[in-house]
Formats: C-alpha cells, structure tokens, sequence
C-alpha cells in the first residue's frame, strides 16, 4: 500500500483533489467548490450563498492571549466576509463547537457574547449548530448563509484584461498585530512580572483580535453601481489572493507597490521587527480586506473612496502576475503563502 504524505498536495492541492472526485450534478449548483461561498439557485431574483470555515486551538488561535469573546466575533467575521467577497449580504450562521472540561459555563459565555456582538454588527442569525466534546482544545465551525441579486455576484474567476485592481483598508496589520501579540507572550513567559507594551499597538492587536468582514463596501458599491468584475477576500495575503483572481480568471496582473495600502503604524512596526512592510502585505494573511477588479469604465463612480485603493490593473498574459516597485523593476509575485511565515495555517 502506498503512503502518500498530504504534505505532497498542500492545502490547495488537497483541495483540488476532492474537488474533481465531486462535480456537482444538481442544476441548482451554479458554484460548488473554489470560490470564497458555493452558489445556489432559489428560483428567484436572488442567489443562495453558503460558506464555511473552521477555526482550531493552537493552529488558529492561542487562548493565552485571544479573549475567547474576540475569538468569537472573530469566527463570525471570517465567514461573513467569503459572503461579502460574493458581493453578499449575509443572514444566518450556525455555529458548531468542540470543546472539553477545561472550559467553564462563564468561558463558553464569554465565547458567545463575542458571537452576539458580530451576530448584531453584521445582522445576521444564529439559527443552529452542533455541540460536541474536544480533545485536542477548542474548535470553532462557522458556516454564514448569504444571499446576492443574480446580476450582481461576483467570482474570482470573471477579471478581465485591463480591468483595475482595487484593494480596501490596509494589509499586513493582522500579521504584525501577531507578532506583537506573540512577542508579549514570550516575555510574559520569561518575566511574569512584566506589564504588557501594547498601549500604542491598538490598532494591529486590533486588527489581529478583531478583524471586521467589509460588508459596507458591498454596499458602497451598490449605491455607486459598481459590480465588480471579480473578488475575493484576503485571507493569505494579496500575493496568493490576486494568483486566485489570475488563475482562475486566466489574465496577469501588475500591481504598484506604491499603491499598496499599507498603515503608518504597520510601517513603524515592521521596521521594529526588521521585516519589510512589502512582504507583510503580499504574504501576511487575516486582513480580512476584499480584492476585487473593476472595469475601466467604473472608475470614475468610485476613485474618490476613501476606503478603496486602485493598486494596479490586470494584463492578457496569465504567465506574469508582477509586482513593480517603486523603481520601476518588476518581480513575479509568489504565493508564499503565511505558512511559511508562522505556524499558522489558513
Ligand atoms: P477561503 O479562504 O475563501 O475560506 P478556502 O481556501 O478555505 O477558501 O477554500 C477554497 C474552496 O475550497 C472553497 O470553495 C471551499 O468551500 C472549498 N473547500 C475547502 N476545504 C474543503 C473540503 N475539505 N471539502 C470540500 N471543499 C472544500
Ligand atoms: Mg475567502
């Protein structure tokens, strides 16, 4: 019998694999699995959006500094966000977990205070899930039903040449929020008397704790009647999120480094961590920020967002999705993917 490692295929790989032992037959299945929600058709104006995500203890998050309420809001914006990168509305979650003896009824009370707060925040229900002992620590399952107008979805795969990237908020400060996060606790582990240093980091221990699914840019677009021509959120950083876009859409890209939002503060940090902010924001992950493409044409009902940048455009030569810096010189962007970066694992 042979014994092949997972390690072989990867994540993505993996997933390719189940995915061709399961085309779906349905009619209704107008998108299975590969994009950021599966698409069903309700017979109505609207498509049903579904997506999953899981998060576990001591690969996703670590309870010695995650307050178990964060953890919960955070399990629900996760999700609401691969609705939104549909340029979804969400409406109901369940929420599934696994847990074991370690946790008190006011800790699992705690975990789902945070779930209310989001459930409030994104006005969504909690309308199910499955509770179950645990014995490897925590595990959170959330899957977010959504719906979209069947004129106004968006996949990853529909980028056309030309069409121009944009990018929300910021990148790369969940990923030094962590490393913030992760230094505390070494010294904490070193010297118990020591008071935490996190006063002036607010906002990357933020965005690390407390991502938000950019719901209002699915409705900033409504009201500017921009449909864009693909998205994806960003999850893994934009290096492995605009090869999604790319691959699936079979364009290039070029994206500006100058144009790549990235925070004051996440410049400052990243110089403290001797770390290029560049990287940070091509390979970090858990911004939560959505990528999308638009068509040239829409610009104009969009460039004065605030909340949006224009980082580059989409080319016909699906051989080259590359950065250009700042001096003109071009690299192929790599998934690098933040594996590499952590231990974590998307
Ligand atoms: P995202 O980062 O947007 O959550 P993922 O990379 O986790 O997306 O998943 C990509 C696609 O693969 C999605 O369509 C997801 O539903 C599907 N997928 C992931 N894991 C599995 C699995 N074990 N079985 C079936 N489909 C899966
Ligand atoms: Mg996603």
């Amino acid at each position: 019998m042979i014994r092949t490692e997972l390690a072989t295929l990867g994540e993505f790989g993996l997933i390719e694999r189940i995915n061709q032992q399961f085309t779906p037959v349905l009619p209704q299945t107008i998108k299975g699995i590969g994009d950021d929600a599966a698409v069903i058709d309700t017979a109505t104006d609207e498509y049903l959006l579904v997506s999953t995500d899981m998060l576990v203890e001591g690969v996703h998050f670590d309870l010695s500094y995650v307050p178990l309420k964060h953890l919960g809001y955070k399990a629900i914006a996760v999700n609401v966000s691969d609705i939104a990168a549909m340029n979804g509305i969400p409406r109901q979650v369940t929420v599934s977990i696994g847990l074991s003896n370690r946790f008190s009824v006011e800790a699992i009370d705690e975990l789902y205070a945070g779930i209310q707060a989001a459930c409030e925040a994104y006005k969504v229900d909690l309308v199910g899930g499955d509770t179950t002992s645990s014995r490897s620590g925590l595990l959170i399952s959330v899957t977010a039903v959504g719906v979209v107008d069947k004129t106004k979805i968006s996949y990853r795969n529909g980028a056309k040449p030309n069409d121009i990237i944009c990018i929300t908020g910021d990148l790369g400060a969940a990923y030094m929020g962590l490393q913030l996060l992760e230094r505390e606790k070494r010294e904490f582990l070193e010297n118990p008397e020591m008071q935490p240093q996190l006063e002036d980091k607010s906002y990357l221990v933020g965005r690390q704790l407390k991502p938000e699914a950019r719901t209002d840019i699915v409705y900033e677009l409504l009201e500017a009647g921009v449909v864009p021509t693909s998205m994806i959120d960003i999850s893994d950083g934009l290096a492995s999120e605009i090869l999604h876009l790319c691959n699936q859409s079979g364009t290039g890209a070029q994206v500006f480094e100058e144009n790549v939002p990235i925070a004051d503060d996440t410049f400052l940090t990243a110089d403290e961590f001797k770390i290029s902010p560049l990287t940070i924001a091509l390979n970090g992950g858990e911004d939560y920020e959505l990528l999308f493409t638009i068509k040239q044409s829409d610009y104009e009902k969009i460039k004065n967002s605030p909340h949006i940048s224009f980082a580059g455009f989409m080319t016909n030569d699906p051989k080259n999705v590359e950065l250009v810096t700042k001096g003109g010189s071009r690299f192929p962007i790599k998934a690098q993917g933040w594996q590499h970066l952590t231990n974590q694992q998307s």
